[in-house]
């Protein structure tokens, strides 16, 4: 009993019935995986790679990204890694991309649209990937950021797999994307459903404006609706879908997640513990029907206490 007891604390996310969903770390550099391993995490579910980029007038030389990534996959060796390419523009403007001048950034050129004028920048940073996964032994998922198209999903994967990288993924930040993932699951191994930007696309609020926070809230049942679209997608494909965003992080919508059919959870190290906690004090048929009675709730704070 011991055991279990310490294993509810730090071995690998499951149900209390074993139904196992591993839990992950969102890191940005090589910095963050003493808080990931403290936390006992079993991988990691989003390497933002923003880091390297920000407050450059130049694009990071391809050795240096080999290096930055190499850190990252060195210490993570023999464990999962799911690393997202740049997700730059909106939030996250980047200087050397000189974007200035949208009207509407958050509905211009960010995450993988950039390659419709850059895919050289896209290449590259494939490359990088690629050659530090070569010289290390982790096991180095790639992932798109901001895909809305089946076109897209289906060329950001020919692009993953010519730089010899064997698995490629596409985030779901956008409604249409969220609508038709069992078309990207035709193209791709895995999705990743960052909530932050599902959430501000799909209620068209703001994700950096406080006073719409009750729309970006994670209990909305449309958002619940979208994820276990995806859900449902990856099982039937048998496929993984994984939550990266804010919503990964809260120990109560865990078991609705999971019984939508999400199969990983990321989120900052610190999370990691009440998360995995929660999962042990559910069975999987329990999560399922909690999610059955988030997605049916009227509104997120009805969807919340049902789900309790
Ligand atoms: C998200 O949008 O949920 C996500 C994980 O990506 P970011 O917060 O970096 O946009
Ligand atoms: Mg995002």
């Amino acid at each position: 009993q011991v055991a279990a007891a310490a294993s509810t604390l730090t071995g690998p996310g499951q149900t209390s019935d074993g139904y196992g969903v591993k839990l992950l770390a969102n890191v940005g550099s090589v910095k963050n995986v003493p808080a990931a391993d403290e936390a006992h995490a079993e991988g990691i579910g989003l390497f933002r790679t923003e880091l390297l980029f920000l407050d450059r007038v130049q694009e990071p030389t391809l050795d240096e990204q080999v290096a930055a990534y190499r850190d990252v996959f060195t210490a993570m060796a023999g464990r999962r890694v799911v690393i997202r390419t740049l997700d730059a523009g909106a939030d996250k403007p980047l200087p050397f991309l000189n974007q200035d001048g949208e009207p509407n950034p958050a509905l211009g050129v960010r995450g993988l649209r950039v390659a419709r004028q850059r895919p050289d920048v896209l290449t590259t940073q494939l490359a990088a990937i690629a050659e530090a996964r070569s010289q290390t032994g982790a096991d180095v998922w790639v992932m798109a950021p901001m895909v809305s198209t089946l076109a897209e999903a289906t060329g950001f994967a020919a692009a993953v797999r010519d730089a010899g990288l064997p698995k490629a993924g596409v985030m779901i930040e956008v409604p249409a994307a969220a609508l038709r993932a069992a078309d990207l699951l035709r193209v791709v191994d895995f999705l990743s459903i960052g909530t932050n930007d599902l959430s501000q696309y799909t209620f068209a609020a703001d994700r950096m404006c406080g006073d719409l926070a009750d729309l970006l809230d994670p209990w909305q049942p449309a958002l619940l609706q979208l994820i276990g679209v995806c859900g449902a997608a990856g099982r039937t494909a048998g496929k993984p879908v994984g939550v990266c965003g804010e919503a990964a992080a809260d120990p109560l919508l865990a078991p609705v997640l999971v019984g939508l059919g999400v199969t990983s959870l990321s989120m900052s190290p610190r999370a990691i513990g009440p998360v995995r906690a929660a999962l042990a004090g559910r069975t999987e048929a329990e999560c399922e029907r909690l999610a059955g009675l988030a997605v049916a709730a009227p509104d997120a704070s009805e969807a919340r206490r049902l789900a309790i």
